[in-house]
């Protein structure tokens, strides 16, 4: 008689009533004492606790799923966009036009105040977008709440860009293995991938008394597709392997990890050990061999040769080197930088008050200034036209009276001639155009025409050089000046 055989069915043993002692293959010749010892990775179960014994575990697992190993993917055309999540992208346009708008709008209120405005909507966009790519433009902010908001959009940009940049060159330069079945709950919830067990192995066994819901749903699957199951752990690894991803196989974690270690290196395992449990050496009933046993696993344990065997086999032994063990980057999600969004808006929300309190602020000033100026305009465009037509009327007077006798005389009488005709037609033209309308069109003539009209700026001159010669003898005493300081003058300088 052999000392050591193979079981005759090459299987580990499950309840078979055909059989005789109930269980058939290793367990059934164990009950039937036809072996003495079954070493092998033979799981310990309630089940078989009940008809064999079990030594100590000397190694334990799980039951785990084995799928094909997909094809790296490069990283593609696109994979800059990687670094941030889709959310983070969408978040960060709709900040910039936010932003945008808000300085826009923050800029133009304190620019009512008559300070010159380079923000339009498109250099607002402009400035927001070179500050967010890191560049500069030419215009900047000058009000405090412009400044608040260009400062919480530059820290929002450094976070940002700081995050993008850490995270890039890990998706740049990593292969990634994009696999369709992540976990057991993926593999769960769909039934393009069939999945299946060892054929009255424990795992199988192990589905079938499940009441952990996703369990029992998973075995209904395969129960109803007898062809999943398969009679040896080398056809269900071939199949894995050749159905092109469409078949994943349930086995436990120890046989998983060393497959995938082995050539042609085109498996891998996927989520967590569904359970845990240990391999342990068999013996028949109350086998006196049980005890010696034990101690002999236990002595292995405790000096280390089972896991240095296992070391040596699963470790050492290894045929496909660390890249298969990949991991995936990880996209930067919203939730992580969700405080800098907090901020940006918070800023945003301050520069807004700040951007009405100096607009109530600006618009104080600038309603006491414009008063004094409105004053000043209108007294000095009467002023001109009064000096100008008394000056030019007196010139003439004046310079004969002066200078009869000098040889001036002659020329200063014609030019003074026709300065009181330019200045008096120029400015009963002006005040007959105006006389008739209200006081603000007094203003608006003090404002436009003293300013820009050449004709009275030359006069005003001609006046000044008059009155410097002594020629013209300053005052008032104009009818269009009375009538102007009539209308006006009161009410505009009260
Ligand atoms: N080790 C198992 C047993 O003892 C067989 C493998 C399996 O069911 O996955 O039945």
């Amino acid at each position: 008689m052999d000392t050591l055989q193979l079981v005759k069915d090459n299987k580990y043993g499950g309840q078979n009533d055909g059989q005789y002692g109930g269980w058939d293959s290793m367990v059934g010749e164990l009950v039937r004492q036809e072996a003495d010892v079954a070493i092998a990775p033979l799981t310990i179960t309630s089940s078989r606790e009940q008809v064999i014994d079990f030594t100590k575990p000397f190694m334990t697992q799980g039951i785990s799923i084995m799928i094909k190993k997909p094809a790296k993917e490069k990283p593609g055309v696109f994979s800059f966009m990687s670094p941030l999540s889709h959310e983070i992208w969408t978040c960060i346009v709709f900040a910039y036009v936010g932003v945008s708008i808000v300085l826009f709008l923050v800029i133009e209120m304190h620019c009512k105040s008559g300070v010159s405005n380079d923000f339009s909507i498109c250099n607002s966009l402009w400035f927001t977008l070179g500050a967010f790519m890191q560049q500069g433009v030419d215009i900047c902010p000058r009000s405090l709440s412009g400044r608040l908001v260009g400062s919480v959009w530059w820290f929002f940009t450094l976070i940002i860009i700081s995050s993008y940049t850490a995270n890039m060159a890990a998706f740049l330069t990593i292969e990634r293995l994009v696999t369709p079945i992540n976990s057991l709950d993926d593999l769960a919830s769909q039934t393009e991938v069939e999945y299946g067990t060892l054929q009255g192995g424990s795992s199988m066994e192990f589905f079938e008394k499940s009441k952990i819901t996703v369990y029992s749903r998973m075995w209904e699957f395969m129960s109803s597709r007898k062809h999943v199951f398969t009679s040896t752990y080398e056809e269900g690894i071939e199949r894995v392997r050749t159905s092109k991803g469409k078949y994943a196989f349930l086995l436990e974690s120890v046989k998983n990890d060393y497959i995938n270690e082995q050539l042609p290196c085109d498996t891998m395992k996927i989520g967590h050990n569904l359970n845990s449990n240990g391999y342990g050496v068999a013996t028949p009933p109350h086998s006196p061999l049980k005890e010696s046993l034990n101690l002999a696993i236990l002595s292995l344990k405790e000096s280390g040769d089972l896991l240095r065997l296992k070391n040596k086999w699963w470790v050492d032994n290894s045929e496909c080197g660390k890249d298969t063990q990949v991991s995936t980057p990880l996209t930067l999600t919203l939730s992580k930088i969700a405080g800098i969004f907090y901020i940006l808006t918070g800023g945003l929300a301050l520069s807004v008050v700040v951007a009405i309190i100096e607009f109530c602020y600006k618009s104080k000033m600038d309603a006491s200034r414009a008063k004094k100026l409105h004053c000043r305009q209108t007294l000095q465009c009467s002023h001109i036209c009064s000096i100008i037509r008394f000056c030019s009327a007196t010139s003439i007077y004046s310079a004969i009276r002066h200078y009869s006798d000098t040889r001036f005389y002659s020329a200063i009488k014609v030019f003074s001639a026709v300065l009181y005709s330019v200045a008096n037609a120029h400015c009963e033209d002006l005040m007959l155009k105006y006389e008739s309308r209200t006081c603000e069109v007094m203003e608006e003539l003090a404002v436009n025409f003293c300013c820009n009209d050449p004709v009275l700026r030359t006069l005003v001159q001609w006046a000044r050089l008059l009155r410097e010669l002594r020629l013209g003898v300053g005052g008032s005493g104009s009818a269009i000046t009375d009538k102007a300081r009539a209308q006006c003058g009161s009410a505009l300088c009260s």
